[in-house]
């Protein structure tokens, strides 16, 4: 075999095309792509439960778990409402009524007024919940169980835990008016009230706030 004989490569450049030549436009583009990407601020999307149809919660159905905030207790008392029946009287279907262990805590805290409440949350048809977070703030606790868990309705008649709640898909809130629960968002609710301007509207997927 005959020895090939190479010239020594001293100083060799390697041959480079001109950065202004027309066969790296697909190149740079490419990377300018890359960076636009990289400095986009990312987007954290939860994802939604697999019961959920967009607004539509498929887990909700009879019998309809209520889930009963402090207030929402006490105000049913002081309608004269018995819960399990009021609430089978709106959703006209099997209620179960569900109690936390902070809402429970909170009753308790309140004293001897609501000894009364306390007792009726103690109802042996109630469902209780074990809580397994510190202090007894109700609001912050039924707010992440909604929403983790979308298999609620949840009654209060505290506004600002209205206004979060309406936030999360699914999750029909339920509440006291003229003497009787009535339910939002909820394709079917058993009290019809006047439509007034402004008023929620029944669509086939819940009820729209304009
Ligand atoms: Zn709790």
């Amino acid at each position: 075999m005959p020895k090939v004989k190479r010239a020594k490569k001293f100083a060799a450049v390697k041959r480079m095309i001109s950065p202004k030549d027309p066969r790296l436009a697909p190149v740079k583009a490419k990377l300018a792509l890359a960076a636009a990407a990289a400095a986009a601020p990312v987007k954290n999307v939860a994802p939604l439960p697999a019961a959920m149809f967009f607004s539509h919660n498929t887990a909700l159905g009879p019998p309809y778990h209520i889930l009963l905030d402090t207030n929402f207790i006490n105000f049913a008392i002081k309608n004269k409402l018995e819960i399990v029946r009021a609430a089978m009287d709106c959703l006209l279907a099997k209620c179960v009524p569900v109690v936390t262990d902070c809402v429970i805590a909170e009753l308790e805290k309140l004293g001897v007024k609501y000894r009364v409440a306390l007792r009726v949350a103690k109802d042996p048809r109630f469902e209780r919940l074990t809580c397994e977070h510190k202090g007894t703030y109700a609001d912050d606790c039924i707010v992440n169980r909604v929403t983790d868990h979308r298999c609620y309705i949840v009654a209060t008649c505290d506004k600002d835990l209205r206004r979060r709640l309406r936030k999360i898909p699914g999750v029909p809130c339920m509440f006291i008016t003229q003497r009787k629960f009535t339910v939002e968002r909820m394709p079917v609710s058993g009290a019809p009230r006047a439509r007034f301007w402004g008023a929620p509207r029944k669509t086939l997927f819940g009820t729209e706030h304009s």
